[in-house]
C-alpha cells in the first residue's frame, strides 16, 4: 500500500520562513517538537516535550512551504528542532514531498537517535547538519544526557552513502572550547570525505530565560560567552587540520 505522505501528521515547534544560518542559502525552517537530549547549553528547552507544539500534516507544512518558493528556491529547506530525526515519518514525508517540489533539503539534527531509526530520513535528504555535541563519550553523557554513539554512527553510514554533511559543534568554554578536546575532534573529522564544512558555534546566554519555564535547573549561569579570539583559536585548530570552515 503506498503511503499518501500528505496525510501523515506530526508535532512542530515552530517556522522561520526566511533562516539564512541553517543550510545553504536562504532556507524555509521547521523546527520539530520533541527533543531526547538535554544540553546543558539548550537555547530552547521548550522543543523538548513530545506533546507541546502544534500538530500539524505534511501536507500543511508543503502548502506552507511552497508559498514560499520563490525566496528559497536557491536555497531550500531544512528540518530541525528539537529532534526532527525523533518523528522520523513525518520527517520523511515533509521531505518526499519537498523532493516533489524541488526543492533543496538539510536536516538539522544531534544525531539523537539510532541510525536504525535516522537511516529512511538520511537517505531521503540532500544532506544533513550534524551536531557532534562533544568527541568524549563521558563528557558527551554529561552534557547531553545521552552517549555520542548515535551520532558518530550516523556520520559513519553518510561516509559509506557519500552524504554531504556540515557538522556543527557549540564552543562552550570549560566544556567543549579545550584545546586538546578541539584537537582530537579535528583530527577524527579531516578522515570523513563527507564532510565538507565545520561549523563552530560560539556558546552564548540567550536561551537561558526560557530554562524557567521548564523543570531543571540551568547549570551554565556563570559560564562566560567565548572571545573572538578564543573561536579564532578553535577555528584555527580545523583548518590546520584540512577541514573548511
Ligand atoms: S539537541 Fe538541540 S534542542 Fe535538543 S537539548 Fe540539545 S540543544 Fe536543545
Amino acid at each position: 500500500m503506498s503511503i499518501n505522505y500528505r496525510e501523515v501528521k506530526g508535532r512542530i515547534h515552530s517556522i522561520e520562513s526566511f533562516g539564512a544560518v541553517d543550510g545553504p542559502g536562504v532556507r524555509f525552517i521547521v523546527f520539530f517538537q520533541g527533543c531526547p537530549l538535554r544540553c546543558l547549553f539548550c537555547h530552547n528547552p521548550d522543543s523538548w516535550s513530545f506533546t507541546d507544539g502544534e500538530e500539524k500534516t505534511a501536507g500543511e507544512m508543503i502548502d506552507q512551504i511552497v508559498s514560499y518558493r520563490s525566496f528559497i528556491q536557491k536555497g531550500g529547506v531544512t528540518l530541525s528542532g528539537g529532534e526532527p530525526m525523533a518523528q522520523p515519518e513525518f520527517c520523511k514525508a515533509i521531505l518526499t514531498l519537498c523532493k516533489q517540489e524541488g526543492l533543496h533539503t538539510a536536516v538539522d539534527t544531534s544525531g539523537g537517535v539510532p541510525l536504525s531509526i535516522a537511516k529512511d530520513v538520511i537517505d531521503t535528504a540532500d544532506m544533513l547538519l550534524l551536531d557532534i555535541k562533544d568527541y568524549n563519550d563521558d563528557d558527551c553523557v554529561k552534557l547531553t544526557g545521552k552517549s555520542n554513539n548515535n551520532a558518530l554512527e550516523i556520520l559513519n553510514y553518510c561516509e559509506e552513502t557519500n552524504k554531504r554533511i556540515w557538522v556543527r559543534h557549540v564552543c562552550v568554554p570549560e566544556y567543549t572550547l579545550v584545546e586538546e578536546k578541539l584537537e582530537k575532534l579535528a583530527e577524527f573529522l579531516s578522515k570523513f570525505k563527507c564532510v565538507e564544512k565545520v561549523e563552530l558555534i560560539p556558546f552564548h546566554q540567550m536561551g537561558m530565560y526560557k530554562w524557567d519555564f521548564v523543570d531543571a535547573e540551568y547549570q551554565l549561569k556563570d559560564v562566560e560567552v567565548p572571545s573572538n579570539n578564543m573561536m579564532d583559536k578553535a577555528k584555527e585548530i580545523f583548518t590546520k587540520h584540512g577541514l573548511k570552515l
